[in-house]
C-alpha cells in the first residue's frame, strides 16, 4: 500500500489530526489504521472532560497556567502550557461544530471542577466525555472518501534508513500486521503519524484498556526516535476495587470535585492532614496518600464517602460510575465505594516540538504517546485531551507545509522493501506471552510503580533482562502475531522506564523514589 499520510491509532488525537487534513486537502489520500474496533482507545473511557477556560469572569487562562505549571512541578514548558491553555477554547468550538455535545447550563457550558483546577473548568458529557467525542469524530471522519479505515491492523516497526538503506534520515510509512489474517502490510507513506495513547497495560492495575501497550514508543524506540519523561506515570487515585471483568474502572475526580471525601476503611478522613486542598490537591499526592493509608493498614482500598452529594446529582452526573458500582454490589452515594490507586496516564512519551514533529523527519507524534513539555512531571487533570486537540491541529497545519517541501521522490517509496520475516518457524514457547505479559506488569507495578527505591529498580532491570531474552526467542522463533507485538513493545518501554528512572535524581511530580526522601 501507497499513501500521502498514515496515522496509526483512532483515539481523539488521530481522528482530529486525519479529519483536518482531509478537509484542508482533499486531494491526499490518507490511510489510518487502529488495532482493534475504531471505538477502543483511552479516549473512549474518558470520564471527567476537557479543562478549558470558558467562565472568563471568573476563570482566566493565567490561573489554568498556573494551576498546570503547579501540578507539573516545574517541569512543563512554559511556552507550550501557554499555547496550548489559549488555543483550546477554539479547538472546543471546532469538536462542538463537528458534532460532539456537551453539558450545558443557563449561561453556556456546564463546568465541573478537579484536582489542582483552582476553578471550575471541566467541560464534559455527564460522565461519559471521552466516548461522545470519540463517536462524534468517527461519524465526521466516515464522511472523507479520501481516507482509509484499516481497523484490526496493528504497528509492527517503522519503515526507516534501516529497512530502505537510503540516507535521507526519515521515516517512510509503516510495517502493519492484520490482526486476522496475520498478514505483515507494507503502508509506505510520506508522513507517518503515531497516536497510539499511552501503555498503562504495563502495570498490573490500570485504567487503560487493553490494548494500550506502548506500541507507538516500542516501535519509536527501534528507531531510535528520542524520548523523554517517561518514569512520569500518572496513578490515577481512585480506581473500583476489585476488577469487573479483568478491568479496573475508573471513579472519575469528579466525584472528588462534587463533594466526595477519601477515608480508611475505619472510617477516618485522611487528605485533610496530607494537603490544604485535601481530596482536590494533585493527583500525586492523593494517590501516594492512598497507598500509604492502604500499606499502613494492611485493607486492600479507601472508601469514597460520596454522602454529600444527592441522589439525583449522583444519577444524573455519574450514571455510568453507578451502574459500574451497581454491578460489585455498591449502590452510591449511599454506599461509599471501595477504591485503589491505578496506572492511568503516560505523561512522558515520544520528544515532539511544538508542531509534533519528532527527531525522526516525517514521523509525527500526538496524544498521549508524544512528550510535548504540556504536563512536565504530572499531568493536571483532564489537561490531556485538550492537549490532543491543540496538537493535532499544529501537527495537521505543520504535515501541510511538510507535504509542499522536496521529498523523495514517488518511485522511492515504491520501492522499499516488503517486511523480512528473519525468523525460523518453530511456534516454540507462543503459549508463554500471557504468562510473561503478567510477570512484567507484576515486576513494574512493584518496583516501577508509586513508591520506587534505588535498589529495586536495579532489581526490576536485572528482572526485565529475563524477560527480554525470553521475550527475544519468543519474536525469532514464531511467526509474528499480535500478541508478540505487544509483548515486544511492553519490555522495550519497561526498559527505557527503568533507566530513566535510574537517571533521575531528585523526586519531582509523580516520580518518587522513597531513597530520596529526606
Ligand atoms: C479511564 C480513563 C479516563 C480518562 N479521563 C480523562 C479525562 O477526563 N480528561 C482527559 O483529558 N483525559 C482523560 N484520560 C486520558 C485521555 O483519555 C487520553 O490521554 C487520551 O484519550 C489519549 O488520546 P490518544 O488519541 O492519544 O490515544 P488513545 O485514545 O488511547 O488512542 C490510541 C489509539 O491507538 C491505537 N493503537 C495502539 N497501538 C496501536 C498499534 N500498534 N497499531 C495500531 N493502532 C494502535 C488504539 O487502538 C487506539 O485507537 C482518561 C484516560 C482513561 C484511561
Amino acid at each position: 500500500m501507497d499513501t500521502n499520510i498514515l496515522v496509526i491509532g483512532s483515539g481523539i488525537s488521530g481522528l482530529t489530526y486525519a479529519i483536518k487534513m482531509a478537509e484542508q486537502n482533499p486531494s491526499l489520500e490518507i490511510v489510518m489504521i487502529s488495532k482493534n474496533s475504531l471505538l477502543e482507545s483511552n479516549t473512549r473511557y474518558a470520564q471527567g472532560g476537557i479543562a478549558v477556560v470558558s467562565n472568563f469572569q471568573k476563570d482566566s487562562f493565567d490561573k489554568h497556567v498556573e494551576d498546570t505549571l503547579i501540578a507539573g512541578a516545574g517541569e512543563c514548558d512554559r511556552e507550550v502550557v501557554e499555547f496550548v491553555v489559549k488555543e483550546g477554547h477554539e479547538r472546543l468550538q471546532e469538536l462542538i461544530d463537528w458534532g460532539t455535545h456537551f453539558d450545558k447550563q443557563k449561561n453556556g457550558l456546564h463546568l465541573t471542577q478537579e484536582g489542582g483546577h483552582s476553578e471550575k473548568r471541566i467541560v464534559h458529557y455527564k460522565d461519559k466525555t471521552g466516548l461522545v467525542i470519540q463517536k462524534s469524530l468517527i461519524r465526521k471522519i466516515k464522511t472523507f472518501s479520501n481516507i482509509t479505515l484499516l481497523k484490526n491492523h496493528t504497528l509492527v516497526d517503522l519503515i526507516t534508513d534501516h529497512h530502505s538503506g537510503s540516507q535521507y534520515q526519515r521515516c517512510y510509512g509503516a510495517y502493519v500486521i492484520s490482526n486476522l489474517e496475520q498478514e505483515i502490510i507494507k503502508i509506505s507513506a510520506q508522513i507517518t503519524v503515531l497516536s497510539t495513547g499511552g501503555g498503562g497495560q504495563l502495570f498490573s492495575h490500570t485504567t487503560n484498556p487493553e490494548n494500550a501497550t506502548g506500541d507507538g514508543l516500542g516501535a519509536a524506540y527501534r528507531a531510535k526516535v528520542y524520548m523523554e519523561g517517561l518514569p512520569f506515570v500518572q496513578f490515577h487515585p481512585t480506581a473500583l476495587y476489585p476488577k469487573i471483568n479483568g478491568n479496573t474502572f475508573l471513579i472519575s475526580e469528579a466525584v472528588r470535585g462534587e463533594g466526595a471525601v477519601l477515608k480508611s476503611v475505619s472510617g477516618k478522613r485522611f487528605m485533610t492532614d496530607k494537603h490544604p486542598m485535601a481530596e482536590l490537591a494533585p493527583r500525586d499526592i492523593v494517590a501516594r496518600s492512598i497507598a500509604e493509608v492502604v500499606n499502613e493498614t494492611g485493607d486492600d482500598f479507601v472508601l469514597l464517602d460520596c454522602e454529600s452529594i444527592s441522589e439525583k446529582e449522583f444519577e444524573n452526573q455519574f450514571p455510568t460510575i453507578k451502574e459500574n458500582c451497581q454491578k460489585i454490589g455498591i449502590n452510591p452515594p449511599k454506599d461509599s465505594i471501595p477504591v485503589i490507586p491505578a496506572a492511568h496516564y503516560f505523561c512522558g512519551g515520544i520528544s515532539v516540538n511544538h508542531y509534533g514533529e519528532t527527531s525522526l523527519k516525517g514521523l509525527y507524534a500526538i496524544g498521549e504517546c508524544s512528550y510535548t513539555g504540556l504536563h512536565g512531571a504530572n499531568r493536571l487533570a483532564s489537561n490531556s485531551l485538550l492537549e490532543s486537540l491543540v496538537f493535532s491541529h499544529r501537527a495537521a497545519l505543520n504535515s501541510l507545509n511538510q507535504m509542499k517541501e522536496d521529498l523523495p521522490p514517488k518511485e522511492f517509496y515504491l520501492q522499499l522493501p516488503e517486511w523480512k520475516e528473519e525468523h525460523y518457524i518453530s511456534n516454540e514457547k507462543i503459549s508463554a506471552i500471557g504468562r510473561m505479559k503478567k510477570q512484567l506488569q507484576n515486576l513494574m507495578t512493584a518496583k516501577v510503580g508509586i513508591f520506587k527505591t534505588s535498589s529495586g529498580l536495579t532489581e526490576a532491570e536485572m528482572e526485565l533482562k529475563n524477560i527480554f531474552s525470553e521475550t527475544q526467542d519468543i519474536y525469532r522463533q514464531n511467526k509474528l502475531t499480535l500478541g508478540i507485538c505487544e509483548l515486544r513493545n511492553m519490555v522495550s518501554v519497561a526498559y527505557l522506564m527503568i533507566k530513566q528512572s535510574q537517571d533521575l535524581k531528585q523526586n519531582k511530580g509523580v516520580f518518587y523514589n522513597q531513597d530520596y526522601v529526606e
